[in-house]
């Protein structure tokens, strides 16, 4: 599925459903990591079934090892198939990836986190954060942003920003300690009538991007939960732990495309 702002000739993006690829149990059927215990040759084959639909070549994708923590890295031509075939090439501790690249598709996995898909129309630059509790709490969409300004001279206020499916405030159920430390974003989190309560991971890096100088009217929330969608996602909190990984992916098309 696809952000409609996004819609733009000098670049592509989605984010993955689980729906159309080969594996099995757990995993079924379009698993795109290989951290989770499914066979990496079906996760080989769901990864280059992903990249026929979107016209990238799986070879030289980038992918950062994702360890919730707030690293964005700048990626060029030299880290063209970075964790591609195996995690051991993936980029180390790396949970945001910013390009100016062409034909270097970002990508990142997911199955509850929080995606965020970044596009400078200004500079031609793009990023990418995987953010979940922990990588909303350090801030890692603004971090993205501040070293977009750094590398490529990106304005926030002329940047879209597009934050993708994962766990929604109607299933995201946390200890009071996690819910505390949210509360700097308002009305991102809230008590619920059984005595838990909820943290709103797409409100809270909405207003983290907000707070960036990101503009309202340039922010796409997808707002689709995770947890709530057995047939079409993956939700590491619904499935126990035991379950695949989607993916984002963004990248800038070669010139002349
Ligand atoms: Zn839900």
């Amino acid at each position: 599925m696809q952000a409609e702002a996004f819609d733009l000739p000098w670049m592509a993006h989605a984010f993955s459903t689980r729906l159309g690829g080969v594996s099995e149990g757990a995993y079924t059927s379009l698993n795109l990591s290989f951290a989770v215990g499914d066979r990496p040759e079906r996760v080989v084959e769901n990864r280059r079934r992903l990249a026929g639909a979107l016209g990238y070549d799986p070879q030289r994708m980038v992918c950062g090892r994702q360890v919730h923590g707030d690293k964005v890295a700048v990626v060029t031509l030299g880290e063209a198939g970075a964790g591609a075939l195996g995690l051991q090439t993936a980029l180390p501790a790396t949970d945001g990836l910013i390009t100016g690249t062409p034909g270097l598709p970002l990508v990142a996995y997911f199955a509850d986190c929080v995606p965020v898909v970044f596009a400078d129309p200004e500079n031609r630059a793009i990023a990418l954060a995987h953010a979940g509790w922990r990588g909303t709490l350090q801030e890692i969409a603004r971090k993205a942003l501040e070293k977009m300004t750094e590398a490529f001279g990106t304005h926030p206020p002329e940047c879209l920003v597009s934050i993708g499916p994962a766990i929604g405030p109607c299933c995201y159920e946390v200890d009071h300690s996690v819910a505390a430390r949210f509360t700097r974003w308002g009305p991102t989190v809230g008590a619920k009538k059984s005595g838990k309560w909820f943290v709103d991971l797409w409100e809270a890096n909405r207003q983290i991007l907000l707070g960036a100088g990101v503009r309202p009217e340039r922010i796409t929330v997808i707002k689709m939960c995770t947890a709530c969608n057995r047939e079409l996602m993956f939700s590491h909190r619904r499935d126990g732990g035991e379950t695949g990984r989607m993916a984002a992916v963004v990248m800038l098309r070669s010139e002349g495309v």
